[in-house]
């Protein structure tokens, strides 16, 4: 006969299995053992602290109901830790490393030779001596728009950008200036404008250059006295984008000329795009005329991505490359890497390199110990609101509880723990701290802290809930 904590488990498993993906399903439930079953406390084994963790941060609330709608309201979850063992039977995963600095690589397929007359222009972009009339685009064929994911951080960019691809100058988007911080994609978006106005319009000329180098270019053009080819050049262009123009700031020169060339493009009906690290608005050392113009069209934010998208991206890049790894490694980066794409990406190439120099299989243990290094590196700060997410799961609290001014004796208890953690983990002052939890003043802060100090000293159970919830706000 079937024990009955193996039948609850069973019917538990009926009911999440509708509620994941099947490749959570496989990766989160499928090795955890259903072990006992006393007054109503079903307990689970699972096989590390960190499958623990997991599995209380993503699918608490899930399992939660499960065990309410099996075992009725008094119904609860323990959980039972398999020690860590040595014998690893897990085989390696094969992965392939991009050889290629795509940064470096440029598509011959996406050169289009233009007309100009070679003896009375000169096109900057070719070294002196090596004499060829090709211009090409400078476009990366791999910052395409089908490897630009989507999602709510970049969704205004993005079809703003699609909408300039597909009627180059034909729209109100001219110039579209793309702005965000470093790492979220600007060029990229920059490129897959380009690379698509190529394809849907091959006899545009399509010119993607870098401010720096067309700084430079206007410099050295200066120095050989062609400054006219330089600007003529410029105004034959059909869809100019220039990458990072916040390094024109204080080049006077440099922004005179720009200035010129601008006008002479926007006025034939010729599409502008640009990227910036700042909206047009907090661009400093820039000229009041250029600025303006900056504003003429439209300014589309990047902004960081969340969760989803973070995980839809590293999807998107293995996908690409042919590599595959195990969805809880992916899920474990997304987590961790909240800052940008670019170190998104990075860890990600870490990770891969790491495996198939040890020749290691990527584990979720393999990805822990690499992000742990890698994370340290850029120096993040936990959230107030990450904090109370944190404690408010492990108690089971609402999080509006905590934010309110309620007296209720675990409510007050949880609040001063998240205080405690919001002190000590964040940079965040005490009156701050206070009016995230209740709208409470520095002194109950202080309060807080003292006390939660004083219960870890006296209280053993007590110092072992801080003992856990330090590891798990840590750990993200
Ligand atoms: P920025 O120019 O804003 O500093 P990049 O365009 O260089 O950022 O992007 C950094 C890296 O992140 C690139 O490798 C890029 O392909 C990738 N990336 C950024 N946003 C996305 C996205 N939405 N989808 C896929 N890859 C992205
Ligand atoms: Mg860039």
């Amino acid at each position: 006969m079937e024990k009955a904590f193996v039948k609850v488990w069973e019917s538990c498993l009926e009911i999440i299995k509708d509620n994941v993906s099947s490749q959570s399903f496989k990766t989160w439930f499928e090795p955890i053992k259903p072990v006992k079953l006393s007054n109503n406390v079903l307990t689970i084994q699972v096989p590390s602290q960190f499958f623990y963790e997991w599995l209380e941060e993503h699918y608490i609330t899930l399992l939660k109901k499960t065990i309410k709608k099996e075992l009725g309201t008094e119904g609860r979850l323990e959980y039972s830790i398999v020690m860590e063992n040595s014998h690893n039977a897990s085989k390696p995963y094969t992965v392939k490393i991009p050889t290629t600095n795509k940064k470096e690589l440029k598509n011959p397929s996406v050169a289009m030779p233009i007309d100009i007359n070679q003896n009375t222009i000169r096109n900057p972009f070719i070294i002196p001596g090596l004499k060829k009339v090709n211009v090409e685009s400078q476009l990366n064929a791999n910052y395409s728009f089908e490897n630009f994911v989507e999602g709510d951080c970049n969704r205004l960019a993005r079809s703003a950008g699609f909408a300039v691809a597909n009627k180059p100058g034909g729209t109100a988007f001219n110039p579209l200036l793309i702005y965000g911080g470093v790492g979220l994609g600007k060029t990229h978006l920059a490129h897959s404008i380009g690379i698509q106005i190529k394809n849907e319009f091959p006899n545009k000329t399509v010119l993607y250059v870098s401010s720096e180098k067309f700084t430079q270019q206007y410099i050295d053009s200066v120095r050989n006295n062609n400054q006219n080819d330089f600007v003529h050049f410029y105004q034959m262009i059909d869809v100019l984008i220039i990458d990072d123009v916040q390094y024109f700031a204080g080049k006077e020169k440099t922004q005179d000329v720009f200035f010129h060339i601008f006008n002479h493009l926007h006025q034939t009906g010729k599409q502008i795009i640009l990227t910036a690290d700042k909206p047009p608005v907090e661009l400093q050392g820039f000229e009041q005329r250029l600025l303006s113009r900056f504003k003429w069209g439209l300014a589309a934010d990047l902004q960081t991505p969340g969760l989803e998208t973070r995980i839809a991206i590293l999807e998107k890049k293995l996908y690409t490359d042919g590599i595959d790894l195990p969805k809880e490694v992916i899920e474990y980066l997304a987590y961790s890497i909240t800052t940008n794409v670019r170190e998104l990406e990075g860890a990600l190439i870490s990770l891969l390199a790491q495996s198939s120099m040890n020749k290691k299989a990527i584990t979720l243990e393999l990805a822990k110990q690499m992000i742990d290094k890698f994370v340290k590196n850029t120096a993040r700060e936990v959230s107030i609101d990450y904090i109370q997410k944190v404690v408010c799961d492990y108690f089971d609290l609402p999080i509006e509880l905590l934010k309110s001014k309620t007296r209720k004796r675990e409510v007050v208890q949880a609040r001063q723990i998240a205080m405690y953690f919001a002190k000590s983990m964040t940079k965040s002052s005490l009156a701050t701290i206070g009016l995230h939890c209740g709208g409470k003043d520095h002194a109950t802060v202080l309060h807080a802290c003292r006390t939660v100090n004083n219960l870890m000293d006296t209280d053993k159970r007590f110092k072992n809930y801080i003992d856990e919830l330090n590891k798990k706000i840590s750990i993200q």
